[in-house]
């Protein structure tokens, strides 16, 4: 599903962000990439996400080479495989929420009125059925976030990048999310979590832990042998 090849990224002035990472994320994984900050999550997050090209060595998402795409083919691959969603929601304010999400499917080539639909389904499918025509400043931010959480998977990417899905919610709030991703994991999507935060991630059943851009432990090499 995700394999990094020996990947590393140079920012200029020298800062190597990710250092020589290789990595296997299969089919229907719920992965925590963990690390204190600096530690190259994010890079990781925006490589993954095709977002960013590496320096060197190669990533694959869902099969294709990202090395090997214009960028025009980039955006295609993001739009239609890869959801994503952020600590800060980036919801667009005044916009009801079913527009909200609907708009996670605008590169789909999906009508409208289907993508309305969709949105409808993925909104109940987040707890949130009864909430379609509020909007966003109406909403607590637990409730957000599955908004974003919504309209990252409405289009059935391949994967769905969480970068701090959790960090602007109390915890309450941020358990539900959490439990949100897992209900996900169950249903077979593939889900990776950027998380500083050790228990968040001791919570998902793999963890890789980065420190100074390289893989320090990954809790499936020790549990299942050389991947
Ligand atoms: P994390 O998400 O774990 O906090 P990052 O991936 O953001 O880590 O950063 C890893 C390292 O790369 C840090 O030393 C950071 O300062 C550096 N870095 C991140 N982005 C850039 C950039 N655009 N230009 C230069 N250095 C960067």
């Amino acid at each position: 599903m995700i394999v990094l090849d020996r990947v590393s990224k140079r920012y200029a002035g020298g800062v190597v962000a990710v250092d020589d990472v290789s990595l296997r994320i299969g089919h229907g994984e719920l992965v925590a990439i963990v690390g204190p900050s600096g530690s190259g999550k994010s890079t990781m997050l925006h490589l993954i996400g095709t977002l960013d090209r590496p320096s060197s060595g190669s990533v694959l998402i869902d099969g294709y080479d990202a090395a090997k795409l214009t960028d025009r083919e980039l955006s295609a691959l993001r739009a239609t495989r890869i959801g994503f969603v952020f600590q800060q929601f980036h919801l667009a304010p005044g916009v009801p929420v079913v527009d909200n999400v609907a708009d996670g499917l605008l590169y789909s080539g999906v009508p409208l009125r289907r993508r309305r639909d969709r949105a409808e389904a993925a909104l109940v499918r987040v707890g949130l059925g009864h909430r379609l025509r509020h909007r966003p400043h109406e909403l607590s931010g637990g409730e957000r976030q599955r908004v974003a959480v919504a309209r990252a998977v409405v289009g059935e990417p391949a994967v769905l990048l969480a970068d701090e899905p959790t960090g602007n919610l109390d915890s309450h709030s941020g358990a539900g999310v959490l439990e949100l991703l897992h209900d996900l994991h169950r249903a077979g999507t593939t889900i990776v979590v950027i998380t500083h935060d050790r228990e968040i991630a001791e919570s998902l059943p793999r963890q890789v832990r980065m420190h100074d851009g390289a893989v320090r432990h990954d809790s499936a090499r020790t549990s299942a042998g050389v991947r």
